[in-house]
Protein backbone atom coordinates (compact mmCIF):
# COMPACT_ATOMS: atom_id res chain seq x y z
CA UNK A 1 0.00 0.00 0.00
CA UNK A 2 1.05 3.63 -1.04
CA UNK A 3 2.14 5.42 2.15
CA UNK A 4 1.96 9.54 3.22
CA UNK A 5 3.87 11.82 4.72
CA UNK A 6 3.38 15.66 5.51
CA UNK A 7 5.92 17.74 7.12
CA UNK A 8 8.12 20.53 7.52
CA UNK A 9 11.22 19.48 5.07
CA UNK A 10 14.43 20.54 6.50
CA UNK A 11 16.41 22.67 5.36
CA UNK A 12 14.44 24.95 3.60
CA UNK A 13 11.57 24.67 6.44
CA UNK A 14 8.21 24.46 3.75
CA UNK A 15 5.54 21.90 5.12
CA UNK A 16 5.70 19.64 2.20
CA UNK A 17 3.33 16.15 1.54
CA UNK A 18 5.06 13.14 -0.10
CA UNK A 19 3.45 9.85 -1.43
CA UNK A 20 5.84 6.71 -1.28
CA UNK A 21 4.96 4.60 -3.71
CA UNK A 22 7.08 1.20 -3.81
CA UNK A 23 10.52 2.63 -2.64
CA UNK A 24 9.96 5.72 -4.44
CA UNK A 25 8.97 9.54 -3.17
CA UNK A 26 6.14 11.22 -5.16
CA UNK A 27 4.76 14.45 -5.16
CA UNK A 28 2.03 14.11 -6.55
CA UNK A 29 -0.37 12.09 -4.90
CA UNK A 30 -0.66 8.56 -5.05
CA UNK A 31 -4.35 6.82 -4.39
CA UNK A 32 -5.41 5.07 -1.12
CA UNK A 33 -2.39 5.89 0.81
CA UNK A 34 -2.41 5.47 4.06
CA UNK A 35 -0.90 8.53 6.22
CA UNK A 36 2.29 7.51 8.50
CA UNK A 37 3.46 10.84 9.43
CA UNK A 38 1.14 13.98 9.56
CA UNK A 39 2.99 16.56 11.25
CA UNK A 40 6.15 17.43 12.69
CA UNK A 41 10.14 17.71 10.57
CA UNK A 42 11.24 15.63 7.90
CA UNK A 43 14.74 14.52 6.73
CA UNK A 44 16.14 12.53 4.36
CA UNK A 45 17.83 10.39 6.80
CA UNK A 46 21.07 10.80 8.14
CA UNK A 47 24.84 9.54 7.07
CA UNK A 48 27.73 8.39 8.64
CA UNK A 49 30.18 8.85 5.93
CA UNK A 50 33.04 7.20 7.86
CA UNK A 51 32.14 3.97 9.88
CA UNK A 52 33.53 -0.01 9.70
CA UNK A 53 30.15 -2.23 10.36
CA UNK A 54 31.56 -5.48 10.84
CA UNK A 55 34.75 -4.47 12.42
CA UNK A 56 35.18 -4.27 15.93
CA UNK A 57 38.78 -5.38 16.67
CA UNK A 58 42.05 -6.83 15.56
CA UNK A 59 41.61 -10.22 16.50
CA UNK A 60 37.84 -9.91 14.11
CA UNK A 61 39.09 -8.31 11.32
CA UNK A 62 35.67 -9.06 9.56
CA UNK A 63 32.61 -10.90 10.64
CA UNK A 64 29.27 -10.96 8.61
CA UNK A 65 26.81 -11.26 11.52
CA UNK A 66 28.30 -8.10 13.23
CA UNK A 67 27.89 -6.57 9.93
CA UNK A 68 24.66 -7.38 9.87
CA UNK A 69 24.26 -5.81 13.73
CA UNK A 70 26.04 -2.95 13.05
CA UNK A 71 24.26 -1.95 10.13
CA UNK A 72 20.92 -2.06 12.56
CA UNK A 73 22.27 -0.16 14.96
CA UNK A 74 22.61 2.68 12.49
CA UNK A 75 19.21 2.27 11.12
CA UNK A 76 17.55 2.66 14.14
CA UNK A 77 19.55 5.77 14.92
CA UNK A 78 18.20 6.91 11.71
CA UNK A 79 21.42 6.24 9.62
CA UNK A 80 19.37 4.92 6.36
CA UNK A 81 23.03 5.53 4.19
CA UNK A 82 26.97 4.88 4.83
CA UNK A 83 29.84 5.15 3.55
CA UNK A 84 32.74 2.24 4.64
CA UNK A 85 36.29 3.90 4.21
CA UNK A 86 37.91 0.49 4.46
CA UNK A 87 37.39 -2.44 5.39
CA UNK A 88 39.13 -6.45 6.18
CA UNK A 89 37.06 -8.19 3.36
CA UNK A 90 34.85 -6.91 0.61
CA UNK A 91 31.49 -5.64 1.10
CA UNK A 92 29.21 -8.91 0.80
CA UNK A 93 26.98 -8.60 -2.06
CA UNK A 94 24.17 -9.69 0.00
CA UNK A 95 24.09 -6.29 2.57
CA UNK A 96 23.19 -4.61 -1.13
CA UNK A 97 20.02 -6.95 -1.46
CA UNK A 98 19.07 -6.92 2.31
CA UNK A 99 16.18 -4.26 2.00
CA UNK A 100 16.25 -3.75 6.12
CA UNK A 101 19.66 -2.94 5.36
CA UNK A 102 20.73 1.17 5.31
CA UNK A 103 22.19 1.83 1.84
CA UNK A 104 26.07 0.98 1.71
CA UNK A 105 28.35 3.00 -0.30
CA UNK A 106 32.02 0.85 0.37
CA UNK A 107 35.28 1.50 -0.79
CA UNK A 108 37.06 -2.22 -0.47
CA UNK A 109 39.38 -3.04 1.52
CA UNK A 110 41.40 -0.75 3.08
CA UNK A 111 45.16 -0.25 0.94
CA UNK A 112 48.08 -0.50 3.15
CA UNK A 113 51.73 -0.07 1.67
CA UNK A 114 54.83 -1.18 4.02
CA UNK A 115 54.97 0.28 7.46
CA UNK A 116 51.73 1.49 7.61
CA UNK A 117 48.65 0.13 9.30
CA UNK A 118 47.75 -2.81 11.36
CA UNK A 119 50.05 -5.99 9.15
CA UNK A 120 47.07 -8.32 7.50
CA UNK A 121 44.34 -6.62 8.47
CA UNK A 122 43.86 -4.41 5.30
CA UNK A 123 45.39 -4.96 1.62
CA UNK A 124 48.89 -4.78 1.78
CA UNK A 125 50.26 -4.13 -0.76
CA UNK A 126 53.86 -2.74 -1.89
CA UNK A 127 54.03 0.93 -3.15
CA UNK A 128 54.60 0.27 -6.58
CA UNK A 129 51.47 -2.04 -6.62
CA UNK A 130 49.28 0.77 -5.04
CA UNK A 131 47.78 2.18 -8.97
CA UNK A 132 46.87 -0.68 -9.75
CA UNK A 133 45.49 -2.50 -6.85
CA UNK A 134 43.33 0.95 -6.12
CA UNK A 135 41.80 0.88 -9.11
CA UNK A 136 40.67 -3.17 -8.81
CA UNK A 137 39.30 -1.79 -5.38
CA UNK A 138 36.87 0.80 -6.67
CA UNK A 139 36.21 -1.18 -9.54
CA UNK A 140 35.09 -3.69 -6.99
CA UNK A 141 33.08 -1.42 -4.56
CA UNK A 142 31.74 0.62 -7.52
CA UNK A 143 33.03 4.03 -6.88
CA UNK A 144 35.13 4.22 -3.63
CA UNK A 145 39.05 3.22 -2.84
CA UNK A 146 40.72 3.60 0.89
CA UNK A 147 44.13 4.42 0.67
CA UNK A 148 46.38 4.55 4.47
CA UNK A 149 48.59 7.71 3.53
CA UNK A 150 50.24 7.61 6.46
CA UNK A 151 50.39 6.03 10.01
CA UNK A 152 52.85 6.54 12.29
CA UNK A 153 53.91 10.37 12.97
CA UNK A 154 57.59 9.95 12.99
CA UNK A 155 57.52 7.71 9.43
CA UNK A 156 56.72 9.24 5.58
CA UNK A 157 53.47 9.61 4.37
CA UNK A 158 53.12 7.41 0.98
CA UNK A 159 55.39 9.54 -1.59
CA UNK A 160 53.08 12.36 -3.49
CA UNK A 161 53.84 11.19 -6.61
CA UNK A 162 52.28 7.73 -6.17
CA UNK A 163 49.36 9.40 -4.39
CA UNK A 164 49.26 11.68 -7.14
CA UNK A 165 49.26 9.01 -9.78
CA UNK A 166 46.90 6.39 -7.75
CA UNK A 167 44.30 9.46 -8.05
CA UNK A 168 44.82 9.98 -12.05
CA UNK A 169 44.31 6.35 -12.20
CA UNK A 170 40.95 5.76 -10.16
CA UNK A 171 39.19 9.05 -11.69
CA UNK A 172 40.19 7.53 -15.01
CA UNK A 173 37.73 4.57 -14.10
CA UNK A 174 34.97 6.64 -12.53
CA UNK A 175 36.08 5.68 -8.82
CA UNK A 176 36.98 8.37 -6.04
CA UNK A 177 39.57 8.14 -3.29
CA UNK A 178 39.52 8.11 0.82
CA UNK A 179 42.41 8.69 2.46
CA UNK A 180 43.54 7.96 5.73
CA UNK A 181 45.45 11.07 7.03
CA UNK A 182 46.72 12.13 10.48
CA UNK A 183 50.06 13.87 10.16
CA UNK A 184 51.17 17.10 8.17
CA UNK A 185 52.87 15.81 5.51
CA UNK A 186 50.11 12.97 5.15
CA UNK A 187 47.39 15.38 5.05
CA UNK A 188 48.94 17.92 2.90
CA UNK A 189 49.76 15.12 0.03
CA UNK A 190 46.39 13.79 -0.24
CA UNK A 191 45.32 17.57 -0.64
CA UNK A 192 48.33 17.85 -3.14
CA UNK A 193 47.07 14.89 -5.01
CA UNK A 194 43.53 15.86 -5.77
CA UNK A 195 41.68 13.45 -3.88
CA UNK A 196 38.09 12.81 -3.21
CA UNK A 197 38.06 12.75 1.16
CA UNK A 198 40.51 13.43 3.90
CA UNK A 199 39.28 10.77 6.14
CA UNK A 200 40.92 12.56 9.88
CA UNK A 201 42.76 15.40 8.39
CA UNK A 202 44.62 15.39 11.52
CA UNK A 203 47.78 18.18 11.37
CA UNK A 204 46.02 19.57 8.43
CA UNK A 205 47.18 23.07 7.53
CA UNK A 206 44.94 25.76 7.45
CA UNK A 207 46.67 27.13 4.63
CA UNK A 208 45.20 24.17 1.99
CA UNK A 209 41.79 24.87 2.76
CA UNK A 210 41.04 27.37 -0.23
CA UNK A 211 42.92 24.47 -2.28
CA UNK A 212 40.61 21.74 -1.21
CA UNK A 213 37.44 23.96 -1.43
CA UNK A 214 38.53 24.79 -5.13
CA UNK A 215 39.01 20.98 -6.01
CA UNK A 216 36.49 19.57 -4.07
CA UNK A 217 38.29 17.88 -1.72
CA UNK A 218 35.62 16.97 1.75
CA UNK A 219 36.78 17.16 5.15
CA UNK A 220 35.86 14.11 7.04
CA UNK A 221 37.35 15.26 10.71
CA UNK A 222 36.25 12.28 13.03
CA UNK A 223 36.10 14.71 16.06
CA UNK A 224 34.02 12.04 18.45
CA UNK A 225 36.41 9.19 18.03
CA UNK A 226 39.29 11.81 18.89
CA UNK A 227 37.46 12.91 21.47
CA UNK A 228 36.89 9.48 23.19
CA UNK A 229 40.07 8.95 23.61
CA UNK A 230 41.54 12.27 24.41
CA UNK A 231 41.20 11.47 28.28
CA UNK A 232 43.56 8.53 27.72
CA UNK A 233 46.26 10.29 26.24
CA UNK A 234 46.19 13.42 28.45
CA UNK A 235 46.70 11.16 30.76
CA UNK A 236 49.84 9.02 29.63
CA UNK A 237 53.10 9.36 30.14
CA UNK A 238 54.93 12.14 27.83
CA UNK A 239 56.28 11.15 24.86
CA UNK A 240 56.61 12.87 21.16
CA UNK A 241 53.74 10.32 19.90
CA UNK A 242 51.29 12.11 22.80
CA UNK A 243 52.80 15.37 22.29
CA UNK A 244 51.59 15.14 18.64
CA UNK A 245 48.21 13.50 19.10
CA UNK A 246 47.46 15.88 21.60
CA UNK A 247 48.56 18.91 18.88
CA UNK A 248 46.55 16.85 16.60
CA UNK A 249 43.55 16.80 17.83
CA UNK A 250 43.17 20.70 19.81
CA UNK A 251 44.09 21.94 16.67
CA UNK A 252 41.33 19.80 14.84
CA UNK A 253 37.84 21.62 15.63
CA UNK A 254 39.24 24.58 14.96
CA UNK A 255 40.52 23.45 11.46
CA UNK A 256 36.98 21.52 10.56
CA UNK A 257 35.35 25.41 11.33
CA UNK A 258 38.17 27.07 9.02
CA UNK A 259 37.60 24.52 6.37
CA UNK A 260 33.72 25.01 6.91
CA UNK A 261 34.15 28.66 6.10
CA UNK A 262 36.69 28.31 3.52
CA UNK A 263 33.69 26.63 1.31
CA UNK A 264 35.39 23.15 2.07
CA UNK A 265 32.16 20.46 2.28
CA UNK A 266 32.88 19.18 5.90
CA UNK A 267 31.00 15.64 6.56
CA UNK A 268 30.13 13.23 9.85
CA UNK A 269 32.11 10.17 10.23
CA UNK A 270 32.39 7.99 13.12
CA UNK A 271 34.75 5.48 12.97
CA UNK A 272 33.89 3.70 15.95
CA UNK A 273 31.82 1.29 17.98
CA UNK A 274 29.00 0.42 18.60
CA UNK A 275 27.25 2.01 15.55
CA UNK A 276 24.50 4.42 15.30
CA UNK A 277 25.90 7.50 17.22
CA UNK A 278 26.84 9.88 14.24
CA UNK A 279 24.27 12.49 16.49
CA UNK A 280 27.32 12.81 18.81
CA UNK A 281 29.14 13.98 15.47
CA UNK A 282 26.80 16.25 14.61
CA UNK A 283 26.99 17.68 17.97
CA UNK A 284 31.53 17.66 17.77
CA UNK A 285 30.60 19.50 14.73
CA UNK A 286 28.47 21.85 16.35
CA UNK A 287 30.97 22.74 19.10
CA UNK A 288 33.94 23.20 16.52
CA UNK A 289 32.06 26.39 15.16
CA UNK A 290 29.96 25.02 12.07
CA UNK A 291 26.58 26.31 12.17
CA UNK A 292 23.44 23.78 13.36
CA UNK A 293 22.83 23.49 9.67
CA UNK A 294 25.83 23.10 8.67
CA UNK A 295 26.39 20.98 11.36
CA UNK A 296 23.35 18.57 10.54
CA UNK A 297 23.79 18.63 6.11
CA UNK A 298 26.59 16.80 7.66
CA UNK A 299 25.25 13.92 8.29
CA UNK A 300 22.27 14.20 6.50
CA UNK A 301 21.31 16.02 3.22
CA UNK A 302 24.75 17.24 2.09
CA UNK A 303 26.65 13.95 3.08
CA UNK A 304 23.88 12.48 0.79
CA UNK A 305 23.99 14.92 -1.71
CA UNK A 306 27.65 14.04 -1.65
CA UNK A 307 26.96 10.47 -2.14
CA UNK A 308 25.29 10.93 -5.23
CA UNK A 309 21.83 10.32 -3.56
CA UNK A 310 19.01 13.16 -3.80
CA UNK A 311 17.24 14.37 -0.69
CA UNK A 312 13.21 14.76 -0.54
CA UNK A 313 12.17 15.31 -3.99
CA UNK A 314 10.02 13.54 -6.36
CA UNK A 315 11.72 10.55 -7.36
CA UNK A 316 14.42 9.97 -4.67
CA UNK A 317 14.42 6.92 -3.14
CA UNK A 318 12.13 6.84 -0.42
CA UNK A 319 14.69 7.11 2.49
CA UNK A 320 13.67 9.71 5.36
CA UNK A 321 13.08 9.92 8.96
CA UNK A 322 10.26 12.26 10.82
CA UNK A 323 10.82 13.93 14.60
CA UNK A 324 8.26 15.13 16.78
CA UNK A 325 10.34 18.21 18.10
CA UNK A 326 12.88 19.97 15.38
CA UNK A 327 16.22 18.15 15.87
CA UNK A 328 18.11 21.68 15.21
CA UNK A 329 16.70 23.70 18.06
CA UNK A 330 16.32 19.97 19.98
CA UNK A 331 20.02 17.80 18.90
CA UNK A 332 19.40 15.14 21.99
CA UNK A 333 16.04 14.04 19.65
CA UNK A 334 18.61 13.58 16.57
CA UNK A 335 19.41 9.82 17.30
CA UNK A 336 15.48 9.10 18.13
CA UNK A 337 13.41 9.74 15.24
CA UNK A 338 9.77 9.26 15.77
CA UNK A 339 9.31 7.52 12.51
CA UNK A 340 12.07 5.84 10.24
CA UNK A 341 11.45 4.78 6.77
CA UNK A 342 13.66 3.18 4.48
CA UNK A 343 13.20 2.01 1.17
CA UNK A 344 9.67 2.77 1.24
CA UNK A 345 8.99 0.39 4.06
CA UNK A 346 8.46 2.08 7.60
CA UNK A 347 10.75 0.55 10.29
CA UNK A 348 9.53 2.42 13.13
ZN1 LIG B 1 38.35 4.56 9.95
Amino acid sequence: MALRVRGVVLPDREVRTFWIDGDVLRTDPVAGAETVVDGGWLLPGLVDTHTHPGTDSLEVPFDDGLLRKDLLDHREAGVLLVRTPGTAARMPAWVDDDAELPRVRSAGRWLATPGRFFPGFGRDVPLDELVTAAVEEARASGGWCKVIGDWRWDDPSVPLEVLAATVEAVHAVGGKVAVHCQTAEGSRNAVLAGVDSLEHGMHLHPDLLDRMAAQGTALVPTLSVFAASAKGRYASEPTPTRSWWIAGWEAAPGVARAAHEAGVTVLAGTDSHPCGTVAGEVAWLHRAGLPAEAALAAASWGARSWLGLPGLIDGAPADLIAYDTDPLLDPRALPHPSRIILRGRVVR
